[in-house]
């Protein structure tokens, strides 16, 4: 399995480093034979190739096997025709990465401030509210007169389809219970359309119990009884604020996995963003990268049949969750180590993992 790897901006290269020392260790170990391409996106690739993102870069990917992505400072980046493109909406896009994957659970030996559970938020990833995916060329946020913006959402039945697919699936291999998370109350037409093609899927999968909650409430519901949900499948923006949260809830957005997986691409890339305010100082806990590259493995073993894979990525996040048990983890969840000092904790409970 060829993966390119792309630090990234702000704690990227701190929590990144530690994901690909776990690769090469499970490589190893399970037979993976995993070769790792390092290149730049973002600010390096900015000051390098004067874009955050290139042509060439995505040419690489997409011969790859898979894409480990650091987080990004998109915020910084304002202006494409500076070369100033997010690189996570780029791949997104470019690779129709159309299925965000991001778990939220408690572990054994940390504080669950509102009780144990276990869910994933599965996100639709290339339309909805991302003004800057939703058309062929340009975006479609515009500015009217100086003083009115207009932010086109796109929503259409063929990514409502698949996305409510992915979640489906994933909850038979679950708890079987899905919830659809909209704002049809108010969004009739487009989040309408959502329920209803979520509720026509749902068709092909009856053991799998199906509710469907509006989005504001959701918030409440979710902080009070977590517990209560196992798979929530919403659109783009929905479940950009609705993952940050769980994976707060479960103990920090430093425990934030994520997959962004398409039919023949997929992304592993922490739920998080470059977090400016702690780059630099090794206390950035490097789990959700961790977690996210362990996604990645699976996602492969999984479309090739390849055990091996699919048991690497087990063993991964077996050791995430001995590493938190034992207290050998980043201050935000409880341990008192720093990021280089938990990722060589990491690789011992990985070795016994
Ligand atoms: P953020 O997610 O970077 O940080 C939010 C808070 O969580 C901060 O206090 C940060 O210190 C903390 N945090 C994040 N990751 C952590 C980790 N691994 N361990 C411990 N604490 C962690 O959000 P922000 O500060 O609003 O955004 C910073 C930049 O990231 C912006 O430019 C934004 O546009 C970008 N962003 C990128 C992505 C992405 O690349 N997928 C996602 C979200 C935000």
């Amino acid at each position: 399995m060829k993966i390119v790897v792309l630090p990234g901006d702000g704690i990227g290269p701190e929590t990144v480093a530690v994901a690909v020392d776990a690769l090469q260790a499970v490589s190893g170990r399970f037979n993976l034979g995993l070769r790792l391409e390092h290149d730049v996106a973002g600010h390096d690739s900015l000051k390098r190739h004067g874009a955050t993102v290139t042509p060439a870069l995505l040419e690489k990917v997409k011969a790859a096997d898979g894409l480990l992505l650091g987080p990004m400072s998109t915020y910084d980046f304002k202006d494409e025709a500076k070369g100033e493109i997010n690189p996570s909406k780029y791949f997104r896009k470019s690779l129709d990465l159309y299925a965000n994957i991001r778990p939220a659970r408690t572990y054994p030996g940390m504080r669950a401030r509102l009780g144990e559970f276990d869910l994933v938020v599965v996100r639709e990833n290339t339309e909805g509210f991302y003004a800057d995916r939703n058309i062929e060329s340009g975006g479609s946020e515009m500015l009217i007169t100086p003083d009115v913006v207009v932010s086109l959402r796109r929503i259409t039945r063929q990514c409502c389809e698949r996305i409510a697919r992915s979640a489906f699936e994933l909850a038979m291999t679950r708890k079987k219970h899905v919830t659809i998370v909209h704002k049809a109350n108010v969004l009739k037409i487009g989040d309408g359309m959502f329920i209803d093609m979520c509720h026509q899927v749902g068709k092909e999968f009856p053991d799998v119990r199906v509710d469907d909650v509006i989005v504001d409430a959701m918030m409440a519901h979710v902080v009070r009884a977590p517990d209560r949900y196992d798979v929530i499948v919403t659109t783009n923006m929905f479940g950009d604020i609705l993952s940050d949260l769980t994976a707060e809830l479960s103990g920090s957005l430093g425990l934030g996995g994520s997959l962004n997986a398409g039919r023949d691409h997929a992304m592993g890339q922490a739920a998080h963003g470059s977090a400016p305010d702690i780059a630099g100082l090794d206390i950035a806990n490097p789990i959700s990268q961790l977690l996210s590259a362990a996604m990645l493995l699976n996602w492969y073993g999984q479309r090739r049949g390849q055990r091996n894979f699919m048991d690497a990525s087990a063993a991964m996040e077996r050791a995430i969750a001995s590493a938190i048990e034992s207290g050998e983890c980043t201050r935000d969840v409880g341990g008192s180590l720093g990021t280089r000092a938990a990722g060589e904790a990491y690789l011992r409970h990985l070795q016994a993992a």
